[in-house]
């Protein structure tokens, strides 16, 4: 496992200026959000938390320390009741290099393929997250905390009078990506399966876009239509904005087939597969030029290897 791509311009947020906010969705179901999550097309990692008779399941942990605080804070302002479980949505650190800073009580849950990424390849990814964020962001105190427990499929984790799932719908961004439904609200916690609404888009740092889309159609058909879903960077939106990243990501596996078969190198597929309609995105540049196209170009590659 490896990201294709590393960015060395300006990082996607900044981290040293992001002020969290909380938000009561449902009675003891909150979501979490930077404060300037409606006035962009991405923000820092969203998060949450569901509180039940007995105890609290916080979903995400955030980049560093500073926002992982910020984040136990906002829950200590609703309940002083233990914080028993905390889910990363995947092993991406600005999901995930907070766990840290949770009680040692807190079970931490991720996916097997999170939990195996970070004990085995923590200061690689450390390194990423530098190039990614910039170095001062708090990611360099950062103590790497694998899962406690893992979830592979399914997980029903009762708060006392209230039940959470946390569940495994597939590859979607990296192999280890969970979702965290509360049924009784209607709420899902997607991380960056999906980053944000429209104008944003998938950032297949892992490529396998053919896996991506089947998950988000699986996602999709899982969800009633009234349910509420919590990107990984942006505002709520309804299951039906799965929509468009489903039809860029079938799009651009069209055409990048095209290209393929004109025999196109990876420099003349991204002449070809411009896709100017998406360039909307204010990390168009980044996330189609720069990792989605030759991400596409290279699963597309490998799948026909393997059909000859
Ligand atoms: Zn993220």
């Amino acid at each position: 496992m490896s990201h294709t791509s590393e960015q060395e311009s300006a990082p996607p947020w900044d981290a040293a200026h992001v002020n969290l906010t909380s938000k009561e969705m449902a009675p003891g179901v909150f979501v979490v959000m930077p404060d300037d999550v409606f006035a962009k097309d991405h923000v820092a990692t969203t998060a949450g938390f569901v509180i039940g008779e007995r105890s609290v399941l916080v979903v995400e942990a955030m980049l560093n320390g500073d926002l992982a605080s910020q984040l136990i804070g906002l829950v200590r302002r609703e309940t002083s009741k233990p914080i028993r479980y905390l889910v990363n949505t995947s092993y991406h650190g600005d999901h995930a290099y907070g766990n840290y800073l949770f009680p040692d009580s807190t079970v931490v849950i991720q996916h097997p393929a999170t939990k195996r990424y970070m004990e085995e390849n923590f200061e690689d990814d450390r390194r990423f997250m530098l190039g990614l964020m910039g170095k001062g962001k708090g990611i360099e105190r950062v103590q790497s905390r694998p899962g406690d427990i893992t979830v592979e499929d399914k997980l029903s984790i009762d708060l006392g009078g209230r039940i959470v799932e946390v569940r495994h719908f597939g590859f979607a961004q990296t192999p280890g990506d969970l979702v965290i439904w509360a049924p009784d609200a209607k709420i899902l916690w997607v991380g960056n399966m999906i980053q944000a609404p429209s104008p944003a888009l998938p950032w297949l740092l892992e490529g396998r876009h053919k896996e991506t889309i089947a998950t988000l159609a699986r996602v999709r058909d899982f969800l009633p239509d009234e349910a509420i879903i919590i990107p990984g960077h942006g505002r709520p939106m309804r299951p039906a904005d799965i929509d468009f990243p489903l039809r860029y990501l079938r799009e651009l596996d069209a055409a990048v087939s095209v290209a393929l078969d004109e025999g196109r190198s990876v420099e003349e597929t991204l002449e070809a597969v411009r896709m100017a309609d998406y360039g909307e995105y204010s990390l168009f540049e980044w996330a189609h030029n720069a990792v989605n196209v030759p991400a596409a170009f290279q699963h597309l590659q490998v799948l026909r290897g393997l059909e000859a």
